[in-house]
This record gives structure tokens, sequence and C-alpha cells, in this order.
């Protein structure tokens, strides 16, 4: 070996060496290379990250919708450091305990019936597979996929996902069915009331259903709230209707819960809420709050029965990596013992709804409040009799004034949002307390004066 051991094997740099040769060598999501100037992060803990400057952030984004457990939690550090001193990598076709106890704990917390785990990197993977389990046990090939969502930026996971994210990769995977999901207040079916939203919502998919043949469709998928698009609660009814169409044509109801799941709507799944049961459900984000890459579908009974006997045609090198899944056990234990779920559902119920309600008395700019335990939007509008959204749906998502305007207003005084379209999320850390919300719901409060200013 060569070179000399310095204090630190990793690299220390200044904020300019960061931000020089990110800007020579790396390549971006989602943008436009020439017009992202992406903040350097130097640290992080809790709920909070901070700038090489050391200005603070209060994260009402969670990254990606992901850091449900908050930043450097140290037990979940230490699992990681105690793994990779263990054992750092291993393959899909060898045992590890790891792997094993990341499963079990998972089918644990899943939904009865639901025992199996198949491990990918990430949440579009998971997607991915869990159509090709759906159409080799079915043998049929149609998925429905509902407009505004997203599953994914992979070919399949693309073509599934129904907002514009998907135009400039379209025509993509044959076979998808587009159907819209319950949204009352923009209702693809005139709906008035929940109820109507609902039953509307549902005789829509019995349509398609109809017209498409019912021995052609393999799956239903849906995400179980709607997260990227703007935090879409189910209406009572709707999910165990779906269920029911599901049972009575043979389809697979497939819930996608990358984002709602692992505790982030006040329960294990979002599914919880509703006590239905899909057959499969897809996961990534919140199982260990991306400390390390780890995704995955739970599979049903009677779809790991089919693949018994019969070979699953897929996998992944680092499908159920030790490091990633040691994270996740980790992750489940002190979800478990620091009642993190708990606080995410007394954060919705308690503090976070209570307060967006009473900024929606004070500014005019918000449409609607929608959400759940740690997963809420403010929908923002031009007029609230029209609804027209502050901002035109747009095919990159990236928001455009005066959502850009809003933001900078947030950033400023520290806080940083999640904002997609005409809306800003409210999804801090689910383990974010309630005196770190009431400071964000501050800041919001001076930044919607912005918005107000476009009503
Ligand atoms: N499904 C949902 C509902 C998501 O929100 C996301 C990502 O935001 C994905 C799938 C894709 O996950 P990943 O980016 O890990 O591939």
């Amino acid at each position: 070996m060569t070179g000399t051991l310095t204090s630190s094997l990793l690299p220390s740099s200044t904020e300019e060496q960061v931000r020089s040769a990110d800007r020579a060598h790396v390549f971006h999501s989602w943008s436009a290379q020439a017009m992202i100037d992406p903040l350097p992060i130097a640290s992080a803990q809790g709920s909070y990250f901070a700038d090489f400057a050391g200005k603070r952030y209060l994260d009402f984004s969670s990254q990606l919708v992901n850091i449900n457990i908050g930043y450097q939690h140290p037990m979940l550090i230490a699992a990681i450091q105690e793994q990779a001193a263990k054992l750092c990598t291993v393959g899909p076709p060898f045992a590890n305990d790891a792997r094993s106890e990341a499963a079990r704990l998972i089918a644990g917390v899943a939904p009865r019936g639901l025992d199996k785990v198949f491990f990918t990197n990430g949440g579009a993977e998971a997607n991915e597979n869990a159509v090709r389990m759906a159409r080799l046990h079915t043998g049929r090939h149609k998925v429905f996929a509902a407009y505004r969502s997203y599953h994914g930026a992979t070919a399949g996971a693309i073509a599934l996902t129904g907002d514009p994210r998907r135009w400039d990769s379209e025509p993509g995977m044959p076979g998808i069915v587009r159907y819209w999901g319950p949204y009352l207040y923009r209702s693809a079916f005139h709906a008035e009331t929940e109820a109507q939203e609902s039953e509307r919502a549902l005789q829509h998919l019995r349509n398609l259903i109809t017209v498409e043949g019912p021995h052609t469709v393999a799956a239903i998928l849906l995400e179980t709230v709607v997260g990227t698009n703007g935090i879409l609660i189910p209406p009572e009814g709707y999910l165990t209707g779906v269920r029911a169409l599901c049972d009575e044509f043979g389809i697979v109801m497939i819930a996608d819960e990358v984002m709602a799941g692992f505790g982030r709507c006040g329960e294990w799944f979002a599914v919880d809420h509703w006590k239905v049961t899909p057959d499969l459900i897809t996961f990534a984000k919140g199982v260990n709050s991306g400390y390390i890459p780890l995704g995955g579908v739970i599979i049903a009974e009677a779809i790991a029965a089919t693949f018994e006997t019969r070979a699953f045609p897929g996998g992944l090198t680092y499908s159920g990596h030790p490091l990633a899944c040691a994270s996740a056990v980790a992750s489940i234990n002190i979800f478990k013992d620091e009642g993190i779920i708990d606080n995410a559902r007394m954060l919705g119920k308690d503090v976070i709804g209570s307060a967006l309600h009473a900024l929606a008395e004070r500014h005019p700019s918000i449409g609607e409040v929608r959400g759940i335990g740690t997963f809420w939007a403010l929908e923002l509008v031009r007029d609230r009799d029209t609804r027209e959204p502050l901002v035109p749906y747009n095919a990159t998502g990236t928001a455009a004034a005066p959502m850009t305007r809003f933001a900078s207003a947030c950033k400023e005084r520290g806080l940083w949002p999640f904002i997609h379209f005409n809306r800003t999320h409210i999804v801090p850390p689910c383990t974010t307390t309630s005196d770190e919300i009431s400071e964000g719901i501050a800041i919001l409060d001076e930044a919607l004066i912005v918005a107000d200013q476009y009503y």
C-alpha cells in the first residue's frame, strides 16, 4: 500500500471547493445543469441542517421526504458502523443476518399476510419489481396507474408515473392504463362531497376495468396517500372499494408507500389508517431514513407462493445489502423504542393541522390545507373561487415565480420548504418537536405574505 495515511481518509473541503467540483463534475437530476446552484450542506442534526457559513435550516422537507428519523441519529450511525466493521457486503445469493432480521422486522410491522420482502436499492426499483410480480402472478399485462402520481424515474417507473415528469420519457412501457384517483378539491368527477368523490372514482375504475377487459388487468397501482402530487388523502371507502374491485376481478393491488410508509402518516403504513391489506406494498425512504439506500416490496403469501417453484426473473447486485439492512433493523427498533410513530400521529392531529388551518384564515393564497401525520400540504391559489393555481403545471415540476420567491422568503428565515408546482408541503422528520413545528409555522406565516401578493 502506498501513500501517507492522514488523520482522516475522508475529504475535508471548503465551501468553494465543494461548489466548484460540483459545478464541474456532478450531473444533477431533473434540472437544466446551468440553472442550478445546490446549497453545500456541512452538517446536520435532528430536524436541522447547516450550511458552510453555519446558518441552520429547519428542515420541513426531510430532504426528499425520507429523513423520518431525523438527521444523525446516534444509534442508527452506530448500527451502520458496527455492521461495517463486521461485514460490509455480501451478495443476494448468500444469506445474511442483517438481511434476515430486516425482512423479519419489516414483515412484522406490515399488514397481516404480507410476510416476504424483496429488497431493492430504492423506490423506483421496488415499483418495477412489484409490477413484474403482479404480471407473472396473474399472467396478465395491463397495469392501472393514476394521473397525479409519482412512482420513480427508471424506465418502467417513470412510465407508471402519472404527472408531467413522464412526458419527456414517453412513449414508455406498454400496457399502462391511466385512471383518475380521488381529489375532491380538483375533482375529475364534478363531485361536491368526499362521499361522491369516492363513489364516482370507484365507478370510473370499474368502468375502465370493464372496457379494458378484466382478464387483461394485472394490477392497480396507487400511492396510498399521494405524495409529491399534493398529499391527497383518500376519502373514506375509496381504498376498501379498490380492494373489493381487485378481489372481484382477480387484480393485484399494489400500494406504493415509498413516501407515505414507515411512520410518515402516523402509522407504520398509510394503509393501516383504512385497515386495507394490499397484495404488494412498495417501500423505501423512511425504512431507514435514507442513511443507506434501501427499498423493497412486501409480498402477500399468495403472490410469494407463485414463485415457490417458479423462478422470479429479477434481481439486483445490492439487493438486501448488509449495511442498508442493518440500518433498517436499527431504524425500526428506534421507531418502536422512541415512540416515533406516535409522535408523527400526535403532530398531525394536535399541532400541524390546527396551525395550518389558522394560517389559512390569515392568508388568502391558501386554497386548501390537507394532511395526516407529518405529511401535509398547502395548496396555493390566485383566487379561492376559481382555484386557479399560483403557478401552472409544468413538465419538470420545478417551481416558477411566485413559488420561487416564496421559497426564498422561507430560506432567508431559516426554513427549508418542500415545493412542488403550486404547493408547499410540510413534511418534517417524524421526530420533530412541537416547538420546532411552531418555529417553522411562524416562518411560513411571514413567507406566505409573498404568495398573498399574487392573490
Ligand atoms: N414512489 C413514490 C411515491 C415516491 O415518492 C418516490 C420518490 O419520491 C418513488 C416512488 C421513487 O423512489 P426512488 O427515488 O427511491 O427511486
